[in-house]
């Protein structure tokens, strides 16, 4: 087992990769901060929790200008609980 969270964010008709269309934090106190994807190609949505994604990966699909707002965001989200 290498441990690492398998995620996909091909789209399975289109194959190819989803975007980044918007970030939905849980305002509970559940943390279930999610990541919502569109495929560019057929407009197909696809919801991803963030936890599922290493923050490391996060830069490979949201767009530099905004990874550090978001990541800000998120700890503020993890924090108000
Ligand atoms: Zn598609």
């Amino acid at each position: 087992m290498s441990g690492a969270s398998s995620y996909n964010l091909n789209c399975q008709k289109c194959q190819v990769q989803y975007t980044l269309d918007d970030v939905a934090f849980d305002k509970s106190c559940q943390n279930k901060h999610t990541f919502l994807f569109v495929c560019p190609e057929c407009g197909d949505y696809k919801a991803t929790a963030m936890a599922n994604i290493p923050q490391e990966k996060w830069s490979e699909f949201v767009p530099a200008d905004q990874l550090d707002d978001l990541l800000q965001k998120h700890a503020e989200a993890m924090k108000s609980h």
